[in-house]
């Protein structure tokens, strides 16, 4: 019988997000072990606060006292909240017409030694018994969470991951091109992200909400990945239906007021997103789609910005 193969830990992948050396398991969490840095890392309830305080908009107090940021902090012992009556029974008016999409890219790594990161995961997780090797991340403590990290500086050693999953994420970063470098610099060489970032959306996440990006601004946020494959994430109907919601939002600050008025614009909205499973194919959605998807892998050399108009995909007004 062959001895079985002992596998990595993610906490073996780890570095230290201020120098990027290696980190040392200690009592509270981890160690730099680099000596001139020697910084220390404490866990949140299991969860390491693996962040660069100096150059993040978090604070590590923030996680350590299960503070809300992004979202409010969500209490892993207690079952998931019952939406309200209201949300239950009216339809949503955001749909994706690249439904699954996670899940089909996630279906090429099923691989024990294949490392899986997600970036910004929320409360989402994928089947355990499918996907051992997938490391939760965000800045902000969900359910599932492994660890507390900033994109702007992951705590993970050069060229250890294998894909990436960065799913309406990217808007909420201050520094985008930062955070596609980082991402580029932790995974391994052939290494492929999917990518998902809204262009025609309204503020969402309150303060955390900075950047759009059109199919080729998102194209160019990547250009150090080869594109396997892009698209309308979600459509220009969502776009128009999210314009009517946050139109009709914008008359009031009552948050009860504004309750009621959500809940109309998604009943007078939400057909208008089933459109876009017929315009998801029209060039003119590419020019007006709520959000777009990029799955690239990792390349040699970045794309020219001369490929990068080539590569435009809806209609020229010329
Ligand atoms: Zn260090």
């Amino acid at each position: 019988m062959s001895q079985p193969v002992e596998l990595r830990t993610w906490h073996d992948m780890l570095a230290c997000p201020i120098c990027r050396t290696h980190l040392d398991a200690i009592e509270i969490g981890f160690r730099c072990t680099n000596a001139e840095c020697g910084a220390e890392f404490a866990s949140s309830g299991g969860i390491p606060v693996l962040i660069n305080e100096q150059r993040s908009i978090f604070s590590v107090s923030d996680f350590m006292n299960r503070k809300a940021t992004t979202f409010a902090t969500s209490d892993p012992s207690l079952p998931p909240r019952r939406p309200s009556f209201l949300r239950r029974m009216i339809p949503s008016n955001s749909r994706s017409v690249a439904p699954e999409i996670d899940k089909r890219f996630l279906s090429q790594y099923r691989k024990p030694e294949q490392w899986v990161l997600v970036i910004g995961s929320g409360d989402v997780s994928y089947e355990p018994s499918v996907h051992s090797n997938i490391i939760y991340s965000d800045v902000h403590v969900g359910k599932a969470v492994d660890l507390i990290a900033d994109a702007h500086d992951i705590p993970f050693q050069d060229q250890c991951i294998d894909a990436i999953l960065v799913i309406a994420v990217m808007e909420h970063v201050a520094d985008p091109q930062r955070c596609a470098a980082e991402i580029e610099r932790v995974l391994k060489p052939g290494g492929r992200i999917l990518a998902a970032t809204p262009f025609m959306q309204q503020v969402h996440l309150g303060r955390y909400d900075f950047t759009r990006f059109t199919h080729l601004g998102h194209r160019r946020l990547w250009r150090q990945f080869r594109e396997v494959e892009s698209g309308i994430a979600c459509g220009p109907g969502m776009a128009l239906a999210w314009s009517w919601q946050y139109f009709l939002l914008s008359f009031s600050e009552n948050q009860n007021t504004r309750k009621y008025l959500r809940a109309f614009a998604k009943l007078t909205s939400f057909p208008l997103t089933y459109f876009d499973e017929y315009l998801k194919q029209k060039k003119g959605a590419f020019d007006a789609a709520s959000s777009f998807y990029f799955i690239g892998e990792k390349a040699e050399e970045p794309m020219s910005d001369r490929e990068l108009v080539a590569s435009y995909r809806g209609l020229d007004n010329l």
